[in-house]
């Protein structure tokens, strides 16, 4: 935990799995008290609070499709509402649909967009506006290597994780005179569902292009996104921490 003494409250968007479910158990490890995000998974996300309980904090999940802003303040409000505060907020909840671009589906750009770019915008205003009073605050977006290696297939996916870059910068600057700093993680390959569903063979091939020839494991990424929620962190804003196992050199 930080300096002070308060417990301090985290919102994690998507953290029934994965990786945002590595971010909510390593900041509740750090004494955070964690809100679980999810969409639809509600025993997972009750098992992610079980662990974080178990740790010794306090966790509780909350339902939300946050590529829906009308979800997204009512999930926000009423976390202020209950825990009095918001001093964190990951933007996680992302989704991935690899298509050539010769062959995309709109819905796919929709669906991308959706989630990846208004999902991390909708939570972001939000949260920030609860932040603001406090003049202190932490956001991190979970973006992903792809926003700066060119991935065949992912021309939507890339463009939004490099919107996602964009908006760290700049959100940082702006939120930066009211004590909220605004950073992003950039993951490589992460084994979670979303790199389990790929074909063997691209796994294989992939695998191939990482210098550390393993892919990261949840927790490589949530205890970066722990540590830079934390005041160790502190004069730290609007950067894009890359965590790939050497893929992007
Ligand atoms: P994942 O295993 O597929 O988990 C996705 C999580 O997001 C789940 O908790 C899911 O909830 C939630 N979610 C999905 N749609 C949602 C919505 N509309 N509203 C709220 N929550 C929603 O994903 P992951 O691999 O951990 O990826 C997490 C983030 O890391 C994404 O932003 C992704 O782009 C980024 N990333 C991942 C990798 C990788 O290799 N895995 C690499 C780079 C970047 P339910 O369980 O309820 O469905």
């Amino acid at each position: 935990m930080d300096n002070n003494t308060e417990i301090k409250v985290a919102l994690v968007t998507g953290a029934s799995r994965g990786i945002g479910r590595a971010c909510a158990i390593s900041l509740g490890k750090k004494g955070y008290t964690v809100v679980v995000n999810y969409n639809s998974n509600e025993a997972a996300a009750n098992e992610v609070c079980d662990i974080i309980k178990a740790n010794g904090s306090e966790a509780s999940a909350y339902k939300a499709d946050v590529s829906d802003l009308t979800q997204v303040k009512a999930m926000i409000r009423d976390v202020a509402k209950q825990y009095g505060r918001i001093d964190v907020l990951v933007n996680n909840a992302g989704i991935v649909k690899d298509e050539y671009v010769l062959m995309m589906n709109p819905d796919t750009i929709d669906q991308c967009l959706g989630l990846n770019i208004k999902g991390y915008m909708y939570c972001s205003q939000q949260a920030a506006l609860k932040m603001f009073s406090k003049k202190r605050g932490c956001i991190i977006n979970v973006s992903s290597v792809s926003s700066v290696l060119a991935v065949a297939g992912q021309s939507v996916y890339s463009a939004t994780k490099g919107a996602v870059n964009s908006m760290t910068a700049t959100m940082a600057k702006e939120l930066a005179p009211y004590g909220i700093r605004v950073n992003a993680v950039a993951p490589g390959f992460i084994a979670t569902d979303m790199v389990d569903k790929l074909p063997e063979e691209k796994k294989t091939e992939y695998l191939d292009t990482i210098p550390l020839k393993r892919f990261g494991n949840p927790e490589e990424v949530g205890d970066v996104v722990a540590m830079l929620a934390s005041d160790e962190c502190s004069y730290i804003t609007g950067q894009v921490f890359v965590i790939d196992g050497g893929l992007s050199l």
